[in-house]
């Protein structure tokens, strides 16, 4: 069976033989550890990731190069960092120091750190390259002196793509570090390496001079500081963006790396990298698709207040590891696609389990087996998953009913199904961590049930007799139906009974108004609101006997 994974795993395996027969194959991610690392990003990863394991359960050998962009520039303070930060702007992101309060020593850790920690919980294996490290140990030594032999060839093909307008002043720094001291200016020359000044830290330099016999690189900064360095022994700078991807992808033989949609534009980063790999690097452009948007519906204030962009590891807060995999598996990389932090959680957790329900008996469809299996397994084994899986929703009404509580969530998952009863708290795990976890950070304080201390009085006080009659067969049934399947039937069975209807009766209009204002009526005796968690889940979630004082009995 062949999904989208499948096809680009066909495709990379075959490239690489044509590339480099017999050799590993290399797939890669690029993340700037510049903010928070969101659900889009992960696409980045998960992409290669699911082909590179798709690879690997065939039985070759490949490996996934996660390059963490921490020699960047520092760019811009984010919202909510106070203003000294500026300072450090044009710095590498390992120099900057960590937010305020923050337990890492510096701002690209901080933001590494938690992505790390998520993907290893994803399942995702990979062979994580710090570009701070790469170039200040000199890796790239060879890589850099040839780029600045071949800046003339490099300036030319650049220029092939230049717009005709000049950057803004504020953005000036910017596209120096994209393309090159001196690029679009016809005076300087051009130069593709940017030094961090030995004064100030900052990328706010110019080169000024290069020699190509001694590597002698003279540089000035906007700080006022200037020196020569030697650039065969110098190792505080980097190749500019355009020139640094295609430098590596031709250093680490790159097959397969996918790009965010806005690599699409005309003279992106990707496509001049395309043409300075082969021209300059004498290497090839990876395959790769440009994947889509990721988005979020309904991410609560409290925690958007972080940055407004929720990570994976937020995602995993709220869901289980196979379920995020499963998003990012299913659809094609060109597709979009949101990840739910509202209600909608619910219903994809309910098609999940639909789906784990057909394989299990093996009615599911090819298609959706093969993005079962990559959701629920890699290559190196399978993932964490819940042994007993009690619906999320239910297990959202009941953390939303008893805040928690270990002992009372125990007693309403052991009552659920009383033939089969849950015996153990750590059998509905983490699922049932992850849905308590939904129900206190992302379900507003308005949509949460807080169930009644007393009883209604008044209300109860003030109803007609069909009303009255209506609690009553409920109560007198109660407990001959108090499982999860007895209830439905009782409270679905209550109005039928007072229509003289057999219990098997199907709806009518009428039946079905009478039902609904049946429950109406115990939702504002259990939770003085006329709507709450399904009426099964919230009787048994509150229990027998507060029911009995409730509705007045
Ligand atoms: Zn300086």
């Amino acid at each position: 069976m062949t999904d989208w994974v499948s096809q680009l795993a066909d495709d990379v395996i075959a490239e690489a033989e044509r590339r480099a027969p017999g050799k590993t194959i290399v797939c890669a991610s690029g993340l700037s550890p510049s903010g928070p690392i969101h659900l889009g990003n992960l696409r980045e990863v998960m992409t290669p990731h699911l082909v590179a394991d798709e690879i690997r359960r065939r039985g070759l050998d490949c490996v996934h190069l996660l390059s963490w962009d921490d020699y960047d520039r520092f760019r811009k303070v984010p919202v909510g960092i106070p203003e000294e930060w500026a300072e450090h702007i044009g710095k590498p992101l390992t120099s900057v120091p960590a937010p305020p309060g923050s337990a890492y020593p510096n701002w690209a850790e901080h933001f590494k750190t938690p992505m790390i920690s998520a993907l290893a919980r994803l399942g995702v294996t990979y062979r994580g390259i710090s570009q701070t490290k790469q170039y200040t140990s000199g890796v790239y030594r060879e890589q850099i002196l040839h780029a600045m032999r071949e800046r003339d060839r490099i300036d030319e093909v650049l220029s092939r793509f230049r717009t005709k307008a000049k950057p803004k002043a504020k953005d000036a720094d910017e596209a120096a570090a994209l393309e090159g001291s001196g690029a679009a200016e016809e005076e300087a020359g051009y130069y593709p390496y940017k030094p961090y000044c030995a004064l100030c830290g900052r990328d706010l330099t110019t080169v000024t001079g290069y020699d190509d016999e001694t590597t002698e690189l003279a540089y000035t900064c906007a700080c006022g500081y200037g020196e020569t360095v030697r650039l065969a022994t110098h190792d505080r700078g980097k190749l500019v963006w355009k020139v640094d991807w295609p430098m590596r992808w031709a250093y680490e033989g790159v097959v397969f790396e996918p790009s965010g949609v806005d690599h699409t534009s005309p003279g992106s980063s990707f496509e001049v990298g395309g043409h300075l790999v082969g021209e300059v690097f004498g290497g090839q452009q990876p395959i790769g698709p440009r994947y889509a948007f990721v988005g979020i519906s309904g991410m609560a204030k409290m925690s958007s207040s972080k940055g407004g962009v929720p990570t994976a590891a937020d995602a995993l807060e709220i869901m289980e590891a196979p379920l995020l995999r499963w998003m990012y598996a299913r659809r094609k990389p060109a597709q979009s696609f949101k990840v739910a932090f509202d209600q909608e959680i619910q219903r994809l957790y309910d098609e999940w389990d639909a789906l784990e329900r057909k394989v299990a008996d093996g009615t599911a469809l090819p298609a959706d087996l093969t993005v079962h299996a990559r959701s629920v397994r890699t290559a190196e084994g399978p993932l964490e998953s819940t042994r007993r899986r009690v619906p999320y929703r239910m297990l959202a009404s009941i953390a939303d009913v008893t805040t928690g509580d270990e002992e009372q969530t125990l007693r309403i998952l052991r009552e659920l199904d009383p033939a089969d009863p849950v015996t153990d708290l750590e059998s509905v795990r983490p699922r049932l961590d992850r849905a308590q976890r939904w129900v206190s950070t992302q379900v507003p304080a308005e949509q949460r049930t807080s169930v009644l201390a007393e009883p209604d009085a008044d209300l109860l006080a003030g109803l007609g007799d069909e009303q009255r009659e209506s609690l009553r067969l409920l109560l007198e049934g109660l407990d001959e139906h108090w499982s999860l399947e007895g209830l439905t039937a009782l409270v679905y069975g209550v109005p039928k009974l007072q229509a003289g209807l057999p219990a098997e009766a199907k709806a009518t209009p009428e039946l079905k108004a009478a039902q609904r204002e049946f429950f109406v009526l115990l939702y504002t005796l259990l939770v003085g609101r006329d709507t709450g968690p399904r009426l099964p889940t919230l009787l048994l979630a509150v229990g027998a006997d507060r029911v009995r004082k409730l509705l007045g009995a």
